[in-house]
């Protein structure tokens, strides 16, 4: 078979990717390694992640705030861990089945089986049977998979990394988390919600350090709340498994030698490019320390005609930026000039309250040296937050002291992550803070945070604060 385009990786970059190809009118063949579409993100990554992080929610709910709004339950609620993980499973299997459904409605070739390069050109597949297929261009899309730190072996039962977290058939007594980032607290979240203990071990000073401080320190509070403990600027040098225990060394913020013990151990310390068994080798491709593909611009690699994009790439390892530079390079190659605005990716945690940011945070301006205001509305002001109980966080809005454009939102509150969207329109659009107040927004939603947020940015003048 000959193609126009061979994308290998059917993450959201690759299937994606794919799809912009097939409506440009190329011919167009996707790889993937693992029997269901869909990679990281559907199968073990975003939506699994986010459905068990609803179930937790429900249980959590049902537990602590249902009395409260008048909901007695008679004989107690009880975790069926089982029936959530399957739920869970379904989820999972309706998405990748909705990828298969796109792959026969765009008329995009799918192979199963590892892809790799014999040269630029022709691509080998080593599945039920062993195929090549000829290609003009190739889009490389094999995303990443879990790091890991030197002193840990990740034996997958009681030491064990998101994938199999997903899976669990006990709910931690005790969970140790190395890694305060964003897997460490939405996995986090999903477990001491059904009753586990949760330690996390940070080695920054904060929580979700690349995000808006005031995010860190915000859900740091809530989730002590929810009982998570925190141990910051401790280094973790090894996890071994003894029996059914695990033991967690490190170094404190003095130096000392501290230890805990859990029952898991999930290692949670970020994710590395995966080329492996590719074969870039062969059209010499070279992966960086880091494992990434080095692209330009038009995110092509060194050898003409070979893209690369997603997780495999550097910048955030987010499925919506994987999706939009798919988009990119197909645009690319069909000869148009499509643009990603990298500011404007925002970064979300689906913990609860959940948080959301997007452009400069406060500490990017103060480091630039740049001018500018600061606007901030508490939740617990909105009657609609009142309403449901969800009273926990902010919208912060920065904006150019003198211009008034919106240079960064960073938020923390029920539904944030869909809220952030707001935010995300009005930056592309230039819009000031000023702007954004004055435009209605329906009463009692949890919008109302932003456009107060805004009026205090302007002229320190929010209406209910
Ligand atoms: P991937 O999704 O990793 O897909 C790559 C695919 O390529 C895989 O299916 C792999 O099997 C295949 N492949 C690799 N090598 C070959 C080969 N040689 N031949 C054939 N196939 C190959 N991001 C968000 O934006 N929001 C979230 O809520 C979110 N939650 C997450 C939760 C968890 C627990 C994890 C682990 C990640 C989460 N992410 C989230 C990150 C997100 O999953 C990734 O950023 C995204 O999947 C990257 O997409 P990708 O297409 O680059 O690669
Ligand atoms: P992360 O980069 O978000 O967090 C890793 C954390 O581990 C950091 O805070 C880091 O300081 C800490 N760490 C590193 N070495 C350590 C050590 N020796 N001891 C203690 N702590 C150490 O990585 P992650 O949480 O593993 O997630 C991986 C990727 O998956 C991220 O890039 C993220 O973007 C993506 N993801 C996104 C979402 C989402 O968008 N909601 C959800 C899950 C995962």
């Amino acid at each position: 078979m000959k193609y126009d385009i061979t994308v290998i990786g059917s993450g959201p970059g690759g299937y994606v990717a794919a799809i912009r190809c097939a409506q440009l009118g190329f011919k167009t063949a996707l790889i993937e390694k693992y029997n269901t579409l869909g990679g990281t993100c559907l199968n073990v990554g975003c939506i699994p992640s986010k459905a068990l992080l609803d179930s937790s929610e429900h249980f959590h709910n049902a537990v602590h705030n249902f009395k409260t709004h008048g909901i007695d339950i008679k004989g107690g609620v009880e975790v069926n861990l089982k029936q959530m993980i399957d739920r869970k499973n379904g989820v999972v299997k309706m998405t990748c089945d909705g990828i298969d459904f796109l792959m026969k409605k765009n008329k995009i070739d799918v192979y199963k089986g590892l892809g790799s390069f014999v040269n630029k050109n022709k691509i080998k597949i080593s599945g039920e049977k062993i195929e090549e297929i000829d290609t003009d261009k190739v889009i490389i899309a094999t995303g990443s998979k879990p790091s890991n730190l030197p002193g840990i072996e990740i034996d997958k039962k009681r030491v064990i990394t998101s994938t199999e977290a997903l899976s669990m058939t006990e709910v931690p007594k005790n969970l140790v988390i190395i890694g305060g980032g964003v897997i460490g607290l939405e996995l986090g979240s999903v477990y001491a919600r059904l009753g586990a203990k949760v330690s996390v071990i940070e080695y920054t000073s904060s929580i979700i350090p690349t995000m808006d401080a005031a995010l860190g320190k915000e859900l740091q509070r809530v989730l002590r709340k929810q009982g998570f403990e925190f141990f910051f600027s401790h280094r973790v040098k090894s996890a071994k498994t003894k029996g059914k225990e695990v033991i967690i060394t490190a170094d404190n913020e003095k130096g000392e030698e501290v230890q805990f013990k859990g029952d898991y151990c999930l290692v949670s310390v970020g994710r590395k490019a995966y080329t492996e068994g590719l074969g870039i080798e062969n059209i010499g491709l070279k992966a960086d320390e880091r494992g990434r593909i080095e692209t330009d611009a038009h995110l092509q690699t060194s050898v003409k005609g070979i893209y690369a994009i997603g997780d495999v790439v550097k910048g955030a390892m987010l499925a919506h930026k994987a999706e939009e530079e798919g988009v990119f390079v197909a645009e690319t190659i069909a000869g148009q000039q499509p643009h990603i605005n990298y500011n404007l990716i925002p970064g979300v945690v689906y913990t609860w309250p959940e948080v959301a940011g997007v452009g400069a945070t406060e500490e990017d301006l103060k480091k630039a040296g740049t001018k500018y205001k600061m606007g901030s509305f508490p939740m617990r002001a909105l009657g609609r937050a009142r309403a449901s109980m969800d009273i926990d966080g902010f919208v912060k809005v920065l904006a150019d002291a003198e211009s008034d454009e919106i240079l960064g939102v960073h938020m923390i509150g029920p539904r944030c992550a869909d809220l952030i969207a707001e935010a995300v329109v009005a930056m592309e659009y230039k819009a000031s803070a000023e702007d954004i107040a004055r435009m209605s927004h329906a009463h009692p939603t949890y919008t109302e945070a932003m456009k107060e947020a805004c009026l205090a940015a302007t002229e320190n003048r929010a209406l209910h604060m």
